[in-house]
């Protein structure tokens, strides 16, 4: 209210005052030009003393230091003193009547200028600290003991796909999924307890979608007091880690398929894995140096494998057999492609032991064509194969006979000693039937006692002889019974084939029509068809 009233020179004296005051001051007109400036603000600027009324106080700005990158103290400035040198203050400005009631501007200074170069310092250093980790190529980041990052580097942002300002103080769930998240809090959990480093693999999605196995290295950060208050992480891509040729190397020893590499020009075998030197028996080094061609079981299958070779430059999946060192032979799957390796054209071979599979399926279709009693061909193989056998005897106008064989009262048998004799019976009758044909017949059961015959190259009276061979040995094979051995007899209808139109199933009926015939003349015999009957 006082100095409301005052006029200049008044006002002026009671400015004088601010001369015993440590803090820098100074009356600003509207327009920026000073009134007044106390003492500490001459010293302050380096300035005579007396000097700075009516000039402007922007002169003591350096140019273009207003609002200084990186700092926003507020009041914060840049002033320049006469000598050149900067200076930093913090200014508080208050508007206060001056002179005659006009309105000035009070501005008190603190001189923040050695703080202001210590945070400066401080910040270079921790510039210069981030651009060295940053110009590190692996991802490294830095955990607080809550588990939420504090620091990281360039690489680490592209690892993640995240900005830093987007990692920096969140934890592993807000960067990563939880799955894997989950996994890297368990290891850091871990490593806080224990301290320590660790190693651990971690298959990790990236943003395209895509999976990288990566393997991260981390370390516990010790506090004063020994504990650990932070974790240190380094992550190395697999992918990338280790040298292609290693890399590979160990994936084709994993491999259950064995695989080798044979020069095209002359055969030679270059490269080996594990398990193509298991599958032949030999070690790797005899068989580097060795020819391919050494292996096949078949010339055939040889040729035509290069055959394939020649015209499709692959061969996919061909059932090929090879030779053991042993000499034994097994079944494979086998694929090759051509490749050019360091310039050198080669075949890259794939052999798979397809052997048990192979026996496994021969087997299961060997049970569906079989009678599972007796072991010969059942009803659908037998007319399969007979008709086949009949097609070729067309063919080659060659003869072809068929014999139908019943059992004689079989029922009494089944009836006296039980089913289990019978089957008993059933069987002994089918392995003495193959006992006395050719290998070249075709033996089935049609069904019940009833078995059939077909002879490839007999005509009817030719495979009489060998069907009276077939009666007489049934009639004395000793079926075990229960009281002791038993016999059966059995009666045989003989048909030859007539005329190329003949079928399979007419010919059976003919036999039949024979068998018929046996039986009704007291059973125990074989009776030739003849068209009367
Ligand atoms: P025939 O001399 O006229 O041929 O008289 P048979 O008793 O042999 O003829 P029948 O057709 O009357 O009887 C055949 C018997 O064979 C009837 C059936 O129970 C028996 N049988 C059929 N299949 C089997 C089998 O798999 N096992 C056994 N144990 N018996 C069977
Ligand atoms: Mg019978
Ligand atoms: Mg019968």
């Amino acid at each position: 209210m006082v100095v409301e009233e005052q006029g200049e020179e008044a006002c002026m004296m009671a400015w004088a005052a601010y001369d015993a005051l440590p803090a820098p001051v100074c009356a600003l007109s509207p327009d920026g030009l000073i009134l007044y400036a106390n003492r500490a603000l001459y010293d302050l600027l380096g300035q005579p003393s007396g000097v700075l009324a009516g000039s402007r106080f922007t002169r003591f700005e350096p140019p273009g230091a207003a609002g200084e990158e990186g700092d926003d103290t507020p009041g914060l400035r840049r002033l320049r003193r006469t000598d050149g040198t900067s200076l930093w203050v913090v200014e508080a400005v208050s508007t206060v009547p001056g002179p005659a009631g006009r309105p000035v501007e009070l501005h008190v200074f603190t001189d923040v200028t050695a703080r202001r170069q210590r945070e400066m310092e401080l910040r270079r250093h921790v510039d210069a600290q981030q651009r060295l980790f940053d110009r590190l190529p692996v991802p490294v980041f830095i955990k607080d003991q809550r588990g939420c990052y504090v620091a990281c580097n360039a690489a680490f942002e592209q690892y993640t796909g995240l900005s830093r300002t987007e990692i920096l103080n969140k934890s592993s769930f807000a960067v990563m999924s939880p799955r894997t998240a989950k996994a890297h809090v368990a290891q850091d959990r871990q490593l806080f307890a224990r301290q320590g480093q660790t190693s651990y693999e971690e298959a990790v999605p990236l943003a395209d979608g895509s999976t990288r196995m990566v393997c991260l290295t981390k370390a516990s950060l010790a506090d004063e007091g020994g504990g650990t208050n932070g974790i240190v992480g380094v992550i190395h891509d697999l992918a990338e880690g280790l040298p292609n040729e290693a890399r590979l190397e160990a994936i084709l020893e994993q491999s259950p398929v064995g695989v080798s590499v044979s020069r095209r020009d002359d055969g030679r075998i270059v490269f080996v894995n594990t398990r193509f030197a298991e599958l032949i028996g030999l070690s790797r080094e005899r068989l580097i140096g060795s020819r391919a061609r050494d292996y096949y079981v078949d010339d055939h299958q040889r040729e035509r494998v290069l055959d394939r070779l020649r015209t499709a430059k692959s061969v996919v999946n061909m059932e090929v057999q090879f030779r053991r060192a042993d000499g034994s032979p097994f079944w494979t799957l086998f694929t090759v492609n051509q490749a050019v390796i360091q310039g050198v054209p080669v075949n890259l071979a794939w052999i798979y032991d397809y052997t048990e599979r192979r026996n496994m399926e021969e087997a299961l279709r060997d049970m569906a064509s079989r009678d599972p009693l007796t072991g010969i061909y059942n009803r659908r193989s037998f007319m399969e194969l007979g008709r086949q056998q009949l097609a070729r005897a067309h063919r080659f106008c060659e003869p072809l006979a068929v014999f139908v064989l019943d059992v004689d009262h079989f029922k009494r048998i089944n009836d006296s000693y039980g089913h289990a004799t019978g089957d008993d019976a059933l069987r002994m009758v089918a392995g003495g039937c193959q006992t006395i044909l050719r290998e070249y017949d075709i033996l089935g059961r049609l069904g019940g006692e009833e078995f059939v015959v077909v002879l490839p190259g007999a005509t009817a009276d030719e495979s009489r002889v060998v069907a009276e061979r077939v009666r007489r040995h049934i009639a004395r094979l000793p079926i075990p019974g229960p009281g002791g051995p038993l016999n059966v007899t059995c009666s045989i209808g003989i048909a030859g084939v007539e005329g190329a139109t003949d079928t399979l199933e007419k010919a059976i009926h003919r036999a039949d029509l024979a068998l018929y015939r046996a039986k009704r003349e007291g059973r125990n015999r074989v009776i030739v068809y003849d068209p009367g009957m």
